[in-house]
């Protein structure tokens, strides 16, 4: 089975750890390609991304470690983007190999601010409250609203956690995917995707972290996918080095289960698919 993994947190973000621990795990776990993604800075207060003052040292390390570990594993530079009205483009960032672009946090038209969509349960319900009136089909369809944006506007290499608004929607507490308009959501963004030729990440980080029982995105989405021809990647989202290949397995089974052969990733320095 080729393992790889394009989306990872270290000390520079919001993960644990050395970049170095992160590569040491990997080589032990018969990785074969290991990319970073740590948080690119943001123009709002947060906790989770990296601070603009540490990008070149992150790129500097990130490329040592390219250097000193080339016999054993090939290991990329990334950065999740955040997409938001007025972001900044990282794309073209000098040492950047790819980007992941995900929406973390949703633009409300109420208090005109940014508010996360992924955060604690409680932050879910103060965006749902505070931002949307406790309209969750509005908050749904704003979020998805700015994922289309964002794949129309500043594509990136790889489209992160698609549904990760279900963080906390365990028992379908705030709403249900089986909804005529959030399907309705699914298939529009879906048609973006496949037009903009981007790759959508399987995202086993909500598993291992115990938010999610089954991957980003859900299965019928993903089977959507496989219909649209959309490429795929499975990315382990670590947070700490051990948990790296936690639910990497049972990814691979699910696609294959679904009729995916292949994913898409960064080796050899080129786009290629690889077997499952
Ligand atoms: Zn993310
Ligand atoms: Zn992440």
């Amino acid at each position: 089975m080729f393992k790889g993994t394009f989306h990872a947190h270290s000390r520079f973000d919001d993960g644990r750890e050395e970049l170095e621990s992160y590569i040491i795990s990997a080589m032990a776990k018969e990785f074969k390609v290991f990319g970073f993604s740590a948080h690119a800075p943001v123009l709002i207060d947060s906790e989770w991304n990296m601070k603009e003052e540490d990008f070149d040292e992150y790129v500097q390390t990130t490329k040592f470690l390219k250097e000193k570990y080339k016999e054993g594993l090939e290991i990329y530079t990334g950065l999740e983007t955040d997409y938001y009205p007025g972001c900044v483009d990282w794309r073209k960032k000098k040492g950047i190999d790819y980007t992941i672009g995900a929406v973390h946090f949703v633009k409300s038209e109420t208090t005109g601010s940014l508010m996360p969509v992924d955060g604690y349960r409680q932050e879910f319900e103060d965006t749902l409250r505070d931002g949307f009136s406790g309209d969750v089909q509005a908050l749904v369809r704003a979020y998805y609203g700015q994922i289309r944006e964002m794949l129309l506007n500043m594509p990136p290499n790889i489209v992160a956690h698609l549904d990760i608004i279900r963080k906390n929607n365990g028992n379908n507490v705030f709403f249900n995917e089986n909804d005529e308009y959030y399907r309705e959501e699914i298939s529009k963004t879906l048609e973006i995707v496949s037009l903009t030729q981007v790759i959508l990440e399987v995202n086993i980080g909500g598993i291992s972290r115990g938010y999610v029982e089954e991957p980003y995105p859900s299965k019928w989405i993903l089977e959507s996918c496989l219909d649209l021809d959309i490429p795929v990647m499975i990315n382990s989202d670590a947070h700490q080095p051990d948990m790296i290949d936690a639910y990497y397995r049972e990814a691979v089974s699910l696609l294959k289960d679904i009729g995916y052969s292949h994913q898409r990733v960064l080796y050899g320095n080129e786009w290629r698919d690889i077997s499952l």
